[in-house]
């Protein structure tokens, strides 16, 4: 199923994100995340990529779809790679029968080559006019992306992946809803209907903290950082899922299209999040 339909179904869509093992790990722990998250019944699940490791992302989308009978997105980068590796990764998702694609360009490192792409607008388009079955799905960045010179200009930007093709939005992780209420308004000014699923992270230990801010530049508000000068181990554990929680039934409240839950391959803690929003959820979803 296409990942569209469900939101012109749905008040709220409720997804989660796996990664799939290194080149040489076995699934055996994403295969155990899944099955908790399969029991939250999510509406789909999202595979990431990693440039020169796609065919594991493939692997892991198999697994989503046949074992656990569950709607998938499978994560698509664009980073050193060709017109012709990408016409072959399509055909394998064709083949694998995975109908939604989260097209992205990826981090650019040393050494990295942008030939026949140099941004997921470009992929988009691509993907489009080859295989114009698949539904596509786009990144955004409530902060703005590192690279953009102003929040204004990345916006301008993401407008071109829109316009590419792409259906609806996962935002980056953010902790303060406050940053999201904004950028979507900012959106709305400028022209982007589309849904927008507001991307969560429990983060519920404190080596995850510095990780988090290197990965992904979210700010943190000092309501979180002093739950994290107070808590470590179990506590700080409890204390990052019941923010996570909190933020999202607020968003709940206020109306988010999606939340899409980056689960980091902790099953335990997605049911936890699931479970505990369920009852706010099932109270808009239809
Ligand atoms: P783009 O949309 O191409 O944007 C990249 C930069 O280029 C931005 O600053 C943008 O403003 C600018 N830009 C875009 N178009 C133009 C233009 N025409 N002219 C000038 N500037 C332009 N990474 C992975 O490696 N694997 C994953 O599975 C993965 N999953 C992700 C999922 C989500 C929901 C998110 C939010 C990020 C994910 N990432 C993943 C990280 C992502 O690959 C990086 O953030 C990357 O740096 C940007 O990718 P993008 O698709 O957003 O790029």
């Amino acid at each position: 199923m296409k990942i569209n339909e469900l939101f012109e179904k749905k008040k709220l869509v409720l997804s989660a994100e796996v990664f799939p093992p290194k080149t040489s790990g076995t699934l055996e722990l994403v295969v155990r995340a899944l099955k908790d998250i399969a029991s939250c019944k999510p509406d789909f699940v999202s595979v990431t990529c990693s440039a020169g490791n796609e065919m594991r992302t493939e692997d892991v989308a198999t697994v989503v779809k046949d074992a656990f009978s569950m709607e998938c997105v499978a994560h698509l980068t664009c980073v050193n790679a060709t017109k012709a590796s990408v016409a072959e990764r399509l055909e394998t998702l064709k083949r694998k029968r995975v109908d939604n694609i989260l097209v992205l360009r990826g981090d650019v490192r040393d050494g990295d080559k942008l030939t026949d792409f140099h941004y997921a607008s470009e992929l988009a388009e691509f993907v489009k006019s080859s295989c114009p079955d698949f539904n596509l799905i786009g990144a955004c960045y409530p902060e703005g992306h590192f690279e953009a010179e102003s929040l204004d200009k990345d916006i301008e930007n993401l407008k071109r992946k829109i316009d590419a093709g792409v259906t609806h939005l996962v935002t980056q992780l953010f902790m303060d809803n406050e940053v999201f209420y904004r950028y979507l308004d900012k959106l709305e000014k400028a022209g982007i209907d589309v849904p927008v699923a507001a991307g969560i992270m429990p983060i519920t230990t404190t080596a995850m903290i510095k990780r988090t801010v290197e990965l992904s530049g979210a700010s943190m508000p000092h309501r979180f950082t002093a739950l994290a000068a107070r808590f470590e181990g179990v506590a700080m554990r409890e204390a990052g899922l019941n923010y996570a929680v909190e933020q999202i039934t607020e968003l709940i409240s206020r109306g988010v299209r999606g939340v899409h839950l980056y689960t980091m391959n902790k099953g335990d803690v997605a049911t936890e999040v699931f479970s505990r929003i369920e009852k706010v959820a099932e109270s808009v979803r239809q």
